[in-house]
């Protein structure tokens, strides 16, 4: 399947001069999106994974389904006063100033394999953010998968040496 057919480009979104992709027509096709499951579950199939970390919002579109389908449970990575009780917090750069990530403190248990899973990485800043909150809670990032990789913003160089899998590059 040529899943790039079911990937819509906005010029000038959400400012000028930014090129979004945007995966809701991929969502809306049921063999396109659980296509794209699919194959991020196989990807996660040999790790041992205990756990599925996703941040708000899209990453709960494509972790939550990926989570069922490997029959392991599913942790949310939320802005700050979203989740209500004890949290752990990391912030990350965006173009101007920081923005802040939580997860419930028992969210993982120590030791966990965790496969963290987003619709897209562009800069690398949430995913960094994340992979910091899940390793503070004693978690081991075992993959990062994503939809989407934009490969001029080198988010990749934010992130170390992790194992992670992309299903289209722009
Ligand atoms: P980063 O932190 O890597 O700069 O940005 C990635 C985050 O922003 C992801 O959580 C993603 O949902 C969102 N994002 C940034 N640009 C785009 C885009 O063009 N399309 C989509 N679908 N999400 C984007």
């Amino acid at each position: 399947m040529e899943l790039k057919d079911y990937i819509a480009t906005i010029e000038d979104y959400p400012q000028k001069g930014i090129v979004f992709r945007d995966i809701s027509p991929l969502m809306a096709d049921g063999n396109a999106y659980k296509y794209a499951v699919t194959e991020i579950a196989q990807y996660a199939q040999d790790k041992q994974i205990d756990m599925i970390v996703g941040p708000e919002a899209r990453g709960f579109i494509i972790g939550c389904p990926v989570a069922y389908q490997l029959g392991v449970g599913f942790a949310p990575v939320r802005k700050p006063g979203k989740l209500p009780r004890e949290v752990v917090s990391a912030e990350y750069e965006k173009e101007y100033g920081t923005d802040t990530l939580t997860m419930h403190l028992d969210a993982i248990k120590p030791g966990q394999r965790v496969l963290i899973v987003d619709d897209l990485l562009a800069t690398g800043g949430t995913m960094k953010a994340t992979i910091e909150l899940v390793e503070k809670l004693g978690g081991v990032v075992a993959g990062l998968a994503f939809l989407i990789e934009l490969d001029e913003l080198q988010g990749r160089k934010n992130l170390g040496n992790y194992d992670y899998k992309v299903l289209m590059h722009y």
